[in-house]
């Protein structure tokens, strides 16, 4: 369902140096940058004159955060985005066929509950049940509201931000709800890359490190780090990997 109020908040910032030539930069899209590995996502793609799609569930975070990319080159769009409301994203799906007519890179970045006080024995299947709804259903829901668009491209990237917790040749019995979550999108990564291969759409999950943002705590790498390890998966050339699982750059087994 589209919730008017909020699809039309959102503004565009024409960062620093504008360069703002459609067919000269990727149009990206990020979930979850308002803070995080999120948002320094955007300013690396903004900083190459990308124009990035902010997306955040609360704009007014997400303009705030925007403010500190003044020395970017890109054009940066804080649109209103949440995973579990598909209209929301089909709204700005609609916008960009208006504005550019295609998507070149989706990332999948929005994720919650690391679930560290749990065990899967005991678990809170609530908060199993929101885990899946974000940080599974919401990534296949961004892909089904952007597939057209990334066809489009021909040189279309989605990239799943996903995390070692989810992999079953290392699985353990902690944070059960936040790992089994990511086993689940490393299948939807293998899944849609198959899938996808003949739009020539190259699908990969990418796991950041541990890196210090709100949800990865103190101690973790800085989430330029991070980051980058995300943005590699971005830059892939056309005969790049698909269907894979990587950290900075090297494969992560499954
Ligand atoms: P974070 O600081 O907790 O940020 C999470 C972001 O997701 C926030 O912007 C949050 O928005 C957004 N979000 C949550 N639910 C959403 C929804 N329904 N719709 C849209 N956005 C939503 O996390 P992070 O450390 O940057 O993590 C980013 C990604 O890296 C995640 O996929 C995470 O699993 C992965 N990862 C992180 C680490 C680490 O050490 N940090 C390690 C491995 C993998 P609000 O501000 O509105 O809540």
């Amino acid at each position: 369902m589209v919730d008017d109020a909020h699809a039309e908040q959102g503004s565009t910032r024409h960062t620093g140096l504008v360069s703002e030539s459609p067919g000269g930069s990727r149009i990206c899209i990020v979930t979850g940058a308002n803070r995080g590995i999120g948002l320094e996502v955007v300013r690396q793609l903004s900083d190459r004159g990308d124009t990035v799609v902010l997306g955040c569930r609360e704009v007014d975070a997400g303009e705030r955060a925007a403010s500190g990319f003044a020395a970017s080159i890109g054009t940066v769009l804080v649109r209103w985005l949440d995973v579990l409301d598909a209209g929301s994203m089909t709204a700005i799906a609609d916008e960009l066929t208006g504005s550019f007519g295609r998507l070149d890179v989706l990332v999948n970045n929005a994720a919650i509950h690391y679930d560290t006080w749990q065990r899967p024995s005991t678990a809170d299947l609530q908060i199993v049940e929101e885990a899946w709804a974000t940080n599974v259903l919401g990534p296949w829901r961004a892909v089904h509201a952007f597939l057209p668009l990334l066809r489009a491209s021909g040189h279309g990237r989605i990239v799943n931000v996903s995390s070692e917790s989810g992999s079953l040749a290392s699985m353990r019995s902690d944070t059960p709800a936040y790992s089994v979550s990511k086993a689940a999108l490393n299948a939807l990564t293998k899944q849609l890359a198959a899938d996808l291969r003949r739009d020539r759409v190259l699908v990969n999950s990418v796991c950041p490190g541990w890196v210090a943002t709100d949800m990865g705590g103190p101690g973790g790498r800085p989430v330029g780090d991070g980051a980058a390890s995300v943005v590699w998966a971005v830059d892939l050339p056309d005969d790049g990997p698909t269907g894979g699982f990587f950290r900075d750059g090297r494969p992560v087994p499954f």
